[in-house]
């Protein structure tokens, strides 16, 4: 029989983590629909489970100098109404689900299910966001492309979980957040995209971009972004043709129930040109 075990403190779900082979539930709106069975009968998780959502030091939403800090028991509306939060991350949150799931589910939920169509992704990926990793003897810190091993695989010892999402402070001229599915609410992306622009002296000194839901991973190339440090203005807007170019190597979508690649590669290349335009 399935135990279940519920957290009523970090240290309580670090102990539990510890001694016991369980799966971490937080709010539950990933693992309930993977484990589900027929409609009335009860859930058949795999193994025994470890219920956070109740750890209230994991609650909150902090910031210092350089970091914006958010617990990983924080449900996705709490971060929606944070102003501390940047507003990409708060705009492809605002797309996610409908209000009753995002009162309940997790960013750390988002990332702990690794799905190449994890709307939040796009834009942690795109803002360089790290993690606060503890178990009951280390805290550690990696960046989250670099957790994220592949589709459902992430780099977490049994007896770790994520504490914080850790957001580095920076500011930008433009952001762009798109998720492109079949409606506005309770949609899986097609694919999704984020785009952010900071100039000085009229000339490129950050840019970046990064594509949900097109590969295994959310595909974000340095090398090209750094391509276009020192661009002026003017003829960055009129680039879209060269970058679209640079990134068609990368950008390898697949056909499934939601999309086909063709739709998926043509609707990226219009985002890059519709991100551009708003230079
Ligand atoms: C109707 C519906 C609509 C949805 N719409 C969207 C959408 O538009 N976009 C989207 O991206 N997703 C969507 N989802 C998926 C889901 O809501 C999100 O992925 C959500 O962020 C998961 O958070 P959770 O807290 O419920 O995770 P859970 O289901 O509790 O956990 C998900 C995974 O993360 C792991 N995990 C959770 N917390 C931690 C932690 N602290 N440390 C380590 N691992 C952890 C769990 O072990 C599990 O593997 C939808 C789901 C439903 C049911």
């Amino acid at each position: 029989m399935v135990k279940a075990f519920v957290a009523k403190s970090l240290d309580d779900c670090l102990n539990i983590l510890n001694q016991e082979n369980v799966k971490i539930v937080a709010g539950g709106t990933d693992m309930l629909i993977q484990n589900r069975t027929h409609s009335g009968i009860a859930i058949g998780f795999k193994t025994d489970v470890l219920y956070v959502s109740l750890v209230d030091e994991l609650k909150h939403i902090t910031e210092d100098k350089s970091n914006i800090y958010i617990g990983a028991t924080c449900s996705l509306e709490q971060i929606l109404e944070n102003n501390l939060v940047p507003k990409i991350l708060r705009d492809s949150i605002l797309e996610m689900a409908s209000p009753a799931i995002r009162h309940t589910a997790t960013l750390a939920g988002n990332i702990g299910n690794a799905s190449p169509a994890g709307d939040s992704l796009v834009c942690l990926y795109l803002l360089d966001a790290k993690l606060e990793i503890k178990s009951i003897n280390s805290t550690r810190y990696q960046l989250l492309k670099d957790f994220i091993l592949g589709v459902r695989k992430i780099d977490l010892a049994k007896n770790e979980m994520i504490t914080k999402i850790i957001i580095p402070k920076i500011n930008f001229d433009l952001v762009y957040f798109r998720k492109v599915g079949p409606r506005l609410s309770d949609a899986i992306s097609k694919l999704s995209f984020a785009g952010a622009l900071r100039m000085e002296n009229n000339l490129v000194k950050d840019i970046r971009f990064a594509f949900g839901a097109v590969n295994i991973f959310v595909v974000r190339r340095r090398e090209i972004e750094e391509k276009l440090i020192g661009i002026d203005k003017k003829t960055i807007k009129d680039m879209s043709d060269e970058i679209i170019g640079y990134y068609s190597e990368f950008i390898k979508p697949i056909d499934d129930q939601r999309s086909n690649k063709l739709y998926r590669k043509e609707v990226c290349s219009n985002l890059i040109k519709e991100f551009l335009e708003k230079i």
